[in-house]
C-alpha cells in the first residue's frame, strides 16, 4: 500500500516495528497484528486502561479490540489486577492441581448446562485441536466437518478454508499442512444444511464430528440461520458425529452462558478461550461427561500441558467470570447497540453500502448492500472501503480491528466519553470510505 488516505507519525511505533522486524517474522507475533491488510505501521501498545490504550508514541486510542475479544471488562480493571497481584505473590505456575483452576472450572460449569466437565488449556488452538482429537478417539472415526471462513485456530486439519488472518491475506491452504491432514477435513459453505446432509450421505460412518463456531465472528460478523446449528446438531445425532460449538470467541461475551444462552442448542463438545482467561493464557474444551471420561489419565486420548491452569491466568478469568453478571452483559449490550447505531447513521448520511451484522454485542461492517450469510459473501464486499475507515478511525483516535474479517469489541468501560470518542471520529471516516477507490 503506497499511500495511506491520512498521513500521522508513529515514529516510536515504526522505530519498534523495524527492530521487531529484524527478529521475529513480519515484526509480530501474530499475523493480523502486522496491518498488513490495511497499510500503515502497527501500533505498539504501551498501556490499557478501561476503554483506552496508549501507544508507545503517547498517543490514546478508544479501542474497539479489546484483544481480540478477552478484555470484556476493559483494560487493567481493578478486581482483575488485584486477584492477579495476589496469585502471583504465591508464585507463577506449580506444576501440581491448585484450587484456582478447580474454582474456574466450576464456575464455567455453573454457568453453561451441557458442559458438564471441562478441561483447561492454554490457548483457543490447544482446546479444538484436543477437542478433534478427543471426538476423533471416541468415535473411532477421522473425518472433521468444518465451514468456510469459519476459524478455530492453527490446528493443521482446521486451517482449510480458515477465517481470522488466513480469510484477511487471502491465504490458500498452508503449506506445512500434510495432504493427509487436509484430506480428512471436509470445508462446507456456511449456513448451508444441505451440503451438511449431503456430506454426511457421502461418507457413511466417517465422519467423526462438525465443528462450527457458534456465531462466527471470524469472516466479520455472520450469525447462524435460524435453526442451523439445530440442524447441525440433528445431523451429528442421526450420524452418530459430535456436534462441536466453538465458544472461543462468543464463550461468556455474546451472554452470560456465551451463544448457548441464546440459542440453547445442546453441544456434545464445546470450546472456550479469551474472555474466560481474562486477558491470560488460558483456554478449555468441555461437554459431555461420557465422551470427557476418554481423556487421559481416565481414558486413552491423551492431551496434556505444562503451564494449563495456571494459577495466575485461571485467577484472571475467575475473577473476569465473577464480575460478569447479567447487568455487565446489559452493560456491553447497550453500549455496543449504541455504538452500532452512530456507524450506521455515520455511513448511511454518507451514502456508504455496508451491513451492519451483529451477534449480541459482537459486530462488524461489511462494506457491500447485500446480506452476508457466508464466507463467499464476504469475500465480495468492498475492503478497500474498509482501509480508508480505518485509518480515518486511527488518526481520530479510534483503534478498530485491522481487517474487514474481525469482529469488533466493546467493553463494559466503554463510558460515554468513549463513545463520544468514537461519534466524533466516524464523520470522517464514512466520508473517507465514500471517496475511497478501488
Ligand atoms: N476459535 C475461535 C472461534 C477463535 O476466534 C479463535 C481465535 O481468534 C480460536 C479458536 C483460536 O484461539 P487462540 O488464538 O487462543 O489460539
Amino acid at each position: 500500500m503506497s499511500e495511506l488516505p491520512y498521513s500521522y507519525d508513529a515514529p516510536v511505533s515504526q522505530a519498534l516495528f523495524d527492530r521487531a522486524a529484524a527478529v521475529t517474522p513480519g515484526g509480530v507475533n501474530s499475523p493480523v497484528r502486522a496491518f498488513r491488510a490495511v497499510g500503515g505501521t502497527p501500533r505498539f501498545m504501551v498501556s490499557g486502561h478501561g476503554p483506552y490504550l496508549t501507544d508507545a508514541d503517547g498517543r490514546d486510542y478508544v479501542d474497539l479490540v479489546c484483544s481480540w475479544g478477552p478484555m470484556i471488562l476493559g483494560h487493567s480493571h481493578p478486581e482483575v489486577i488485584a486477584a492477579v497481584q495476589d496469585a502471583v505473590s504465591r508464585g507463577t505456575s506449580f506444576g501440581t492441581p491448585g484450587e484456582g483452576e478447580v474454582a474456574l472450572a466450576e464456575e464455567m460449569v455453573a454457568r453453561i448446562e451441557p458442559l458438564e466437565q471441562v478441561r483447561l488449556v492454554s490457548s483457543g488452538t490447544e482446546a479444538t485441536m484436543s477437542a478433534i482429537r478427543l471426538a476423533r478417539g471416541f468415535t473411532r472415526r477421522t473425518k472433521v466437518i468444518k465451514f468456510a471462513g469459519c476459524y478455530h485456530g492453527h490446528v493443521d486439519s482446521l486451517l482449510a478454508a480458515a477465517g481470522s488472518g488466513v480469510a484477511t491475506f487471502a491465504l490458500p491452504d498452508t503449506p506445512g499442512v500434510t495432504g493427509a491432514q487436509a484430506g480428512d477435513t471436509i470445508v462446507l459453505p456456511y449456513n448451508d444444511l444441505e451440503a451438511v446432509q449431503e456430506a454426511f450421505h457421502r461418507h457413511p460412518g466417517e465422519i467423526a464430528c462438525v465443528i462450527t463456531e457458534a456465531s462466527p465472528g471470524n469472516m466479520g460478523v455472520v450469525p447462524p440461520g435460524p435453526g442451523f446449528n439445530q440442524g447441525l446438531k440433528d445431523a451429528c445425532r442421526e450420524n452418530g458425529a459430535l456436534y462441536i460449538s466453538d465458544e472461543v470467541m462468543t464463550g461468556f461475551r455474546t451472554s452470560k452462558a456465551g451463544w448457548y444462552g441464546i440459542d440453547g442448542v445442546r453441544p456434545d463438545l464445546m470450546t472456550f478461550g479469551k474472555v474466560m482467561g481474562g486477558g491470560f493464557p488460558a483456554a478449555a474444551f468441555g461437554g459431555r461427561e461420557d465422551v470427557m471420561a476418554h481423556l487421559a489419565p481416565v481414558g486413552p486420548v491423551y492431551q496434556a500441558g505444562t503451564l494449563s491452569g495456571n494459577p495466575v491466568a485461571t485467577a484472571a478469568g475467575l475473577a473476569q467470570l465473577r464480575l460478569l453478571d447479567d447487568a455487565a452483559y446489559d452493560t456491553v449490550n447497550a453500549v455496543s447497540a449504541q455504538i452500532q447505531a452512530l456507524v450506521t447513521e455515520a455511513l448511511t448520511k454518507e451514502g456508504v453500502a455496508h451491513r451492519l451484522q451483529t451477534a449480541s454485542n459482537m459486530f462488524s461492517v461489511f462494506f457491500t448492500d447485500r446480506a452476508v450469510r457466508d464466507y463467499e459473501d464476504a469475500r465480495k464486499q468492498e475492503s478497500f472501503r474498509f482501509t480508508a475507515f480505518f485509518h480515518a478511525m486511527l488518526a481520530n483516535g479510534v483503534y478498530l480491528p485491522p481487517s474487514s474479517f474481525e469482529s469488533w469489541f466493546v467493553s463494559t468501560a466503554h463510558d460515554e466519553r468513549a463513545v463520544q470518542r468514537i461519534a466524533d471520529a466516524l464523520p470522517a471516516a464514512a466520508r473517507a470510505a465514500a471517496e475511497a477507490q478501488a
